[in-house]
């Protein structure tokens, strides 16, 4: 069997989730929302259904969808994309990783990674025969640095994985880290593959800036969004992929071989909701920080100290000065099973040299789930 495949751990999301349901705990591990969501959506998905948006859409994705990716894109950060030879619709962010990775790398090319890092960049990276260099972003700040990226970019750096927000460190990256990247990229002749699935996810008047907008950049970054994070409909998967033509075709070619396209109805809803006004994002955002806020103060209250969340749907809270004698994987597996609420061990986002103190936890509840789960949490420290 193969091996990059067939020694790899279920990822920590679903094995969480799945704990959640086992000890029939509070599920604050896994990014989703337990609200349905934004109905006037959900009613574009279900017209788009009735009237007729069923059959194979196109590869790339439907057209009104990949033009609203563009005038969104251009809207907010006056990007200005070709909606048919720039953008292409994918089954989710995960999906958009995968084909861009496969997309870049050939085997022997070296790619730049962050630790934390996202569970599924390194297999994939590993499967197209690439080799991953991996840094370490320090806590609490997360920042880059010049050392840093000095220390391991070089004439083989094929790319460079760079996820902001970075999930699970809840930063929002600044231009000036973003600007050190860009540098970098351009030296050493680096394509960048982008994670911004929580460009929108963003709090207290922070600014997302997509790194292809850096000056460049444009024709050296490979984009990821998600519709999935943007209207907290995580199941939908419907991710997208913006880059310039020769990057995405090849992209393109790697989508049509994974799932080739994705379920139109879902396109369509995702269409109407990207031409919402400014305002809906801005009040999305307000609401998930009165969230963010509401479990930072509970968790305070019982003693865990919180570092403080800049966006996506997590907190992260330290154990060390604690000094409870365990891990963050073993704390994870006392509170799922005595205390009936499940978290993610950061140490999971780790393939060497792991911080091992520190519990990331999902506030895109109701409050009513997040204050039940801080009453069973009273006296976990
Ligand atoms: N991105 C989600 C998270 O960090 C997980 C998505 C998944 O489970 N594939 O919780």
């Amino acid at each position: 069997m193969n091996k990059v495949f067939a020694d790899l751990p279920v990822t920590v999301f679903e094995a969480m989730s799945q704990a959640a349901r086992d000890n029939n705990a509070i599920n604050l591990g896994q990014g989703f929302p337990d609200d349905p969501g934004p109905e006037d959506i959900r009613r574009a998905a279900a017209d788009a259904t009735v009237n007729g948006y069923n059959q194979y859409p196109s590869m790339m994705g439907i057209p009104e969808l990949r033009q609203a990716i563009a005038a969104h894109y251009g809207r907010w950060h006056k990007l200005s994309l070709d909606p048919m030879t720039e953008v292409m619709v994918t089954s989710g962010g995960t999906e958009a990783l995968t084909a861009s990775i496969l997309a870049v790398v050939e085997p022997g090319d070296e790619v730049v990674v962050f630790q934390p890092v996202y569970d599924s960049y390194l297999p994939i990276i590993r499967q197209a025969g690439g080799i991953p260099r991996l840094l370490r972003l320090e806590p609490p700040g997360w920042r880059l640095t010049e050392e840093m990226l000095a220390s391991v970019f070089n004439p083989k750096t094929k790319a460079v994985l760079f996820n902001n927000p970075l999930n699970p460190a809840a930063v929002v990256y600044p231009r000036e880290d973003l600007e050190l990247l860009a540098r970098f990229c351009q030296k050493f002749d680096t394509i960048a593959i982008c994670d911004e699935v929580w460009e929108h996810v963003i709090f207290d008047g922070r600014e997302h800036i997509p790194l292809i907008t850096i000056p460049g950049m444009r024709d050296r970054t490979i984009k990821v969004g998600s519709a999935g994070k943007i209207f907290s409909l995580t199941g939908w998967k419907v991710g997208f992929v913006c880059a310039a033509p020769p990057l995405l075709r090849v992209a393109a070619k790697v989508h049509q071989f994974l799932t080739f396209t994705t379920a139109p109805n879902l396109q369509a809803a995702v269409a109407y909701g990207l031409g919402k006004p400014d305002q809906y994002f801005h009040d999305m955002r307000q609401e998930l920080a009165r969230s963010r806020d509401r479990l930072t103060k509970g968790l305070e209250r019982i003693g865990f100290p919180v570092l403080k969340s800049q966006g996506t749907y997590f907190l992260t809270v330290d154990l060390s000065p604690l000094g409870l004698n365990e891990t963050d994987v073993e704390f994870c597996k006392r509170i799922v099973s005595d205390y009936k609420v499940a978290a993610i061990p950061v140490s999971a986002f780790y393939e060497q040299d792991a911080v091992t103190s520190v519990v990331r936890f999902c506030f895109s509840k109701k409050d009513e789930t997040l204050d039940t789960a801080l009453e069973r949490l009273s006296d976990a420290v």
